[in-house]
């Protein structure tokens, strides 16, 4: 049909239809379909509508759609483009809209409602389901199938279609990360037709976190995060939620619900019986629709990381993911059936017909049509499954909030406290926000409260009860956790199967803050907490103000005063009440700063008493961070935002500064995040690489051409390597995280082993797990912290510090515990960390590398171990070997 006969067509149709049902013709002109509006049917190959066109498209279908589409720009992202919330349903249940969410958050948490006032409540309740799409902006199929989802919607006729506006409200999130689909776009148009056609970006496809973006569900650190996070966890509380992502290209074509196993325990059993119905009805919607390929119930377990689709179902949603295989971007992929070898969780060859994969693709061209195709369909298939369903999946939501509710109050423990007394008192109001993020209740009481033990919590002390409809979040957030040991977890012959991500995600622990298990309830005289904003305040001593070391928050308050050239010194020795790690204020510094900061911050100015017996001057050092290509380096873009929060200077170093040299020019501190050894020179990987972390990874093959622009290839290479031992033998600290390690142990032939290095993970496995320390707190690196703590180990390395005759200049400044390692995760073959170096500053020259082989600031959750970083960032060299 040419465009014109259609519109003429279309015109028709409309006045008829205005006569016919005697309705004003405005709000009610033809929709423009998505292939009229962007020159090209969506999925098209080499074809990609970009988000500021998306987004004109959202608003033009707003406009025609007669009432059934509502756009909300829910605000700026990390990047300022806006981010959208596309409401569809009817014109009915868009003027009812408020009245339809408020029920929806009533039947949500039932707690003080009878069973006859919910089902009053329910009767007048509508299903909402929440879709978001290509957050991971590479796996660009998602936005890409929106609009015409929405078309559809809208404009189709038929009973279905009445059906799911008429019984279900549908909240889209047409992009997660509409500034990553700008960079993809803009990226993959740029070298369309080259020989880079269908390459990778270069970098993170999110200001800070690329592809981590979906393990932000936890602290929502990110703007989108929060969007999303306040849409799912508090303001509207969907009963089901649909997330759109990309796998591999070799393996079936899409994966719809249910989850694989293991299991995550704890939730509502409705939440996956949903799942599976409405994976069920997408799987059999599209064998209706000869699409082939399709596979439930394997590949993606059930106890994942706690990102938006794994965390949901502990919202009591029926949360669920669709992968479908990539193809070049928007580029066909050619694949020979031969080919078609990916094997996953409960996929065993997907070249052959399988209970829950019965129509295998047969190969040939792989396009992005084909993606949105079958995701199309899934999305169908889920809002027609809830429209058939609606009543029923309306009171499902009174079912498990109530059913939850009771789980937790019969269970132990019962209740969590949080004492008011905590090592980083800021730290612990932090989690306390982070769980009404969540939507989870927290109580607070002014006068404390005690156990029936007799334990005493002191005014202030926050109190979190399980009889609550998120108990199943409250106990993972906040109670020591075990990653299930079973036959789903272990291969016959004992091989552990690695979890996806995280061993756990306990963020109490994470933050370092104390988490008491109460077996009973308490009644005292509790009141439901708001977020809270902590205020510092500023008092004078006679030898000025002291700020305690402890915090975190300390070192934002520092760098703001650096920012307003305030000296700080920084005591070093325990006396009259200061700690080492304190930081000192004269009394001179102007009061109006202060207060600013403390007021800023949350942090005392509290009263110095007298003058300490030893304490430093603090000047700020000049911090480098390395940043690459190769699709960016997620654990540097965290870093880079934690930068930012804290309000420490730095400057981001790329591959050309580095081999130039002469970094001590512009530097004092060089930070190298979490990497590889060969990904940070840009030589191939040595041989024993891959040992240790290689074999969980999937094998990678060089593409043949490189699809990299050479100018974005990346690696510092030897003279990089040259440039950064000469950098730190003239006095330099280099701080390196996680693998980066190996990079400064190797290269500049350090006398520190890996003592994991070459284990197989029959004898040493240890995923996103809580580990027990003892931490060196008289040394300058552990200024601040407790003698006794936890950190994140997530494949991490482990050191021997190997006796030389200069065992004076390195130190250790945390050490595993010698037993019972394992706090939370898990943690196969302890005896080979047991009282292992976990950190360790190294001599080196006139300078200094540290070695942080946990995960110091892990995705901007590790609140409980940020400070070992942030004491590299203003401890010189000098002072770490005298001190140490
Ligand atoms: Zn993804």
């Amino acid at each position: 049909m040419t465009k014109t006969s259609r519109i003429s067509w279309s015109i028709v149709a409309l006045l008829l239809l205005g006569f016919m049902l005697q309705e004003p013709l405005a709000g009610q002109g033809r929709v423009t379909s998505p292939e009229q509006f962007f020159g090209f049917r969506m999925g098209a190959d080499r074809k990609i509508a970009r988000w500021d066109k998306l987004v004109e498209y959202y608003l033009l279908v707003e406009k025609q759609a007669g009432g059934k589409v509502k756009v909300v720009d829910m605000g700026p992202t990390e990047m300022d483009n806006p981010f959208l919330l596309v409401i569809v349903t009817s014109p009915a249940n868009q003027k009812n809209l408020e009245q339809l969410r408020q029920n929806n958050l009533k039947l949500s948490d039932p707690r003080g409602l009878t069973e006859a006032e919910a089902r009053k409540i329910a009767a007048a309740g509508k299903p909402m389901v929440c879709m978001t799409m290509s957050m991971h902006a590479s796996e660009i199929g998602g936005a890409q199938m929106a609009p015409e989802l929405v078309y559809d919607l809208v404009t189709r006729q038929d009973e279905d279609t009445r059906r799911i506006l008429d019984n279900v409200v549908f909240l889209l999130v047409p992009s997660f990360n509409p500034d990553g689909q700008i960079m993809v776009t803009d990226w993959y148009n740029k070298y369309l037709g080259t020989e880079y056609e269908g390459g990778d970006l270069p970098w993170l496809y999110n200001k800070y976190v690329g592809h981590d973006n979906n393990r932000d569900a936890l602290t929502m650190n990110m703007k989108e995060s929060r969007y999303v996070g306040r849409l799912l966890f508090t303001e509207w509380k969907p009963q089901a939620y649909f997330d759109f992502h990309h796998m591999g290209s070799y393996g079936a074509r899409i994966f719809f619900p249910p989850y694989a196993e293991p299991i995550r325990p704890l939730a509502d059993p409705l939440v996956w019986t949903e799942s599976a119905m409405y994976g069920g009805q997408m799987a059999n919607a599209a064998a209706e629709a000869g699409l082939s390929g399709v596979m439930n119930n394997g590949q993606y377990s059930g106890w994942g990381h706690f990102g938006f689709h794994w965390i949901t179902p502990f919202h009591n949603i029926a949360g669920m993911l669709t992968e479908s295989a990539s193809a070049r971007v928007a580029t066909p992929l050619y694949i020979d059936p031969s080919q078609l070898t990916g094997r996953s969780r409960n996929q065993q060859n997907p070249r052959e017909e399988q209970m829950n994969f019965p129509d295998p693709w047969p190969g040939g061209w792989w396009t992005l049509r084909g993606i949105v195709e079958r995701q199309k369909v899934g999305a169908w298939a889920l809002l027609d499954g809830m429209a058939r369903n609606a009543e029923t999946i309306v009171w499902n939501t009174y079912l498990k909030a109530t059913r939850q509710t009771e789980r937790g109050a019969r269970g132990k423990p019962a209740a969590y406290a949080i004492s008011a007394t905590q090592h980083d008192r800021l730290a612990a109001f932090e989690l306390v926000n982070a769980l009404l993020d969540q939507g989870i209740e927290v109580m607070r009481s002014a006068k404390g409260f005690s156990t029936p033990g007799g334990v005493a919590y002191p005014p202030g002390s926050f109190y979190v009860t399980l009889a609550q409809p998120k108990m199943g979040l409250v106990r993972y957030l906040l109670g020591e956790t075990h990653y299930p040991e079973n036959e789903w977890t272990r291969r016959q012959d004992g091989t552990p199967i690695w979890p996806y991500d995280m061993g756990q995600d306990v963020l109490a622990e994470f933050m370092g803050i104390a988490v008491d298990p109460l077996d009973e309830a308490i009644d005292a005289d509790f009141a439901k907490v708001s977020p809270i904003v902590p205020a510092g305040t500023v008092t004078k001593g006679p030898a000025g103000y002291v700020i305690d070391g402890r915090l975190n928050d300390a070192f934002k308050a520092v760098n703001l005063l650096f920012d307003r050239d305030v000296p700080v010194r920084r005591a070093d020795a325990p006396a009259g009440g200061l700690r080492p790690g304190d930081f000192l204020v004269g009394p001179d510094a102007p009061g109006d700063v202060l207060a600013g900061i403390a007021r800023d911050t949350g942090v005392d100015f509290a009263p110095l008493k007298a003058e300490p017996k030893a304490a430093h001057a603090l000047t700020r050092l000049r911090v480098g961070m390395y940043q690459r290509y190769g699709g960016g380096n997620m654990d540097e873009g965290w870093t880079r935002w934690i930068f930012e929060q804290f309000a420490f200077r730095f400057t981001s170093v790329r591959d050309a500064e580095i081999k130039k040299g002469n970094l001590d020019a512009s530097f004092d501190v060089l930070v190298f995040p979490d990497d590889s050894t060969a990904t940070i020179t840009g030589e191939p990987p040595a041989a024993g690489e891959a040992g240790r972390r290689g074999w969980y990874r999937e094998p990678r093959y060089e593409a043949v051409p490189d699809t990299t622009p050479p100018e974005y290839r990346s690696g510092i290479g030897a003279e990089g390597v040259a440039a950064v031992k000469e950098f730190v033998r003239k006095g330099g600290t280099l701080v390196t995280l996680g693998d980066a390690t190996d990079f400064a142990i190797s290269k500049l032939g350090l006398p520190v082993r890996n003592a994991v290095e070459g284990l197989g993970p029959k004898e040493f496995f240890c995923p996103g797990s809580t580990l027990r320390v003892r931490i060196d707190t008289s040394h300058p690196l552990a200024y601040g912290m407790p003698a006794e703590g936890l950190v994140l180990f997530h494949y991490s390395p482990a050191f021997d510090v190997v006796a030389t005759d200069f065992n004076d200049r390195n130190d250790i400044v945390v050490r595993y515990a010698d037993r019972n390692v394992e706090r939370s995760g898990w943690l196969n073959g302890e005896k080979y960390i047991a009282g292992k170096t976990a950190m360790a500053s190294v001599g080196y020259g006139q300078g200094r590398v540290v070695l942080i082989g946990f995960r110091t600031q892990n995705r901007a959750q590790t609140l409980g171990t940020y400070k070992f970083l942030f004491n590299a960032l203003v401890t010189p060299p000098a002072r770490a070997r005298e001190q140490g």
